[in-house]
């Protein structure tokens, strides 16, 4: 479609969407998403779950990845999840790759606009740090012995992509089985198990972006006039209060606690569900 086109002619139809969910948010994440923003994206998203599910298939048909990862929130499920993730996305042949949560709404014409400044023919990897600092790991050594690495990572709850080229070469440590042995020699997530490759296995660097959220920051920062130029955002339990995006309608914190549905709404207006406003 011609209205994706956006300076060097990166097209939506470019990017690899993966979002890794779990069997017992398919109802109520999956379902919030794909009334919003996935309807807007759905050749290029591709889910990753533990369970097969009728109404999900139906949906999305062989956009639904069932892994064979456990559903569990532990290292190893998600790192499962992550790897295959990764293996989709080279087999797809596309040029970016994009991983979400289930509790992200992604902005596709934003998203589009950042990554049309860089060459998926570089080596880019692009997210949110997570923190601000390096993180510190022990690196399991083959002798048994251990050894100190620092690196960035993009907070896995925020999103994040990284480059075909720069996917390629991670491929030795990201692959498979591949993704598991090497998120188990420094114990870490699977999200710092991206940054550890990325960064000391191909001393490449992440590119940090502002426009990425996850709900582990404050939500209600962000400007209202702000909210459509981000690429991603979130919603979720931050200081054991429900953190979201202030945005005051159309619909209320009743019909729409994750404020997604109004966010949507204001990004595209002509929603058969959104209220219409009455021109002229
Ligand atoms: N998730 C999963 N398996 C689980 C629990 C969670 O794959 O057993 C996924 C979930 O669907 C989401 C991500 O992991 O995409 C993060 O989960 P959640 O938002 O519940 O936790 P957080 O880490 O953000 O507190
Ligand atoms: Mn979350």
């Amino acid at each position: 479609v011609a209205h994706s086109t956006v300076g060097r002619g990166l097209l939506l139809e470019d990017l690899f969407i993966a979002v890794k969910t779990t069997h017992k948010f398919h109802q109520s994440r999956m379902g919030l998403l794909l009334d919003t923003w996935i309807s807007q994206l759905k050749e290029q998203t591709h889910v990753f779950t533990d369970k097969e599910d009728d109404e999900l298939q139906e949906k999305l048909g062989d956009h639904v990845i069932v892994t064979n990862c456990s559903a569990e929130h532990s290292h190893p499920a998600l790192s499962c999840k992550m790897a295959a993730e990764f293996d989709a996305f080279l087999a797809s042949g596309l040029s970016w790759f994009c991983h979400l949560d289930d509790d992200n709404y992604l902005n596709p014409l934003a998203l589009l606009n950042l990554l049309t400044s860089y060459s998926p023919d570089k080596d880019v990897y692009i997210g949110k740090p997570s923190l601000n600092r390096p993180i510190h790991a022990s690196e399991t050594l083959p002798n048994n012995q251990t050894k100190s690495v620092y690196f960035w990572f993009a907070t896995g709850g925020a999103g994040f992509c990284i480059s075909k080229r720069l996917a390629t070469k991670m491929a030795p440590w990201a692959s498979g089985i591949n993704f598991l042995i090497t998120s188990e020699l420094i114990h870490l997530p699977d999200d710092c198990t991206v940054g550890y490759i990325i960064e000391c296995k191909l001393a490449s660097r992440l590119v940090p972006s502002t426009l990425f959220h996850s709900h582990l920051e404050n939500l209600h920062l962000i400007q209202s006039p702000q909210l459509t130029k981000q690429v991603t955002l979130s919603y979720g339990i931050f200081e054991n209060k429900l953190n979201t995006i202030k945005l005051a309608g159309p619909f209320s914190s009743q019909e729409d606690p994750s404020r997604f549905r109004s966010l949507h709404c204001l990004l595209y207006p002509d929603t058969s569900w959104c209220p219409q406003s009455v021109s002229q």
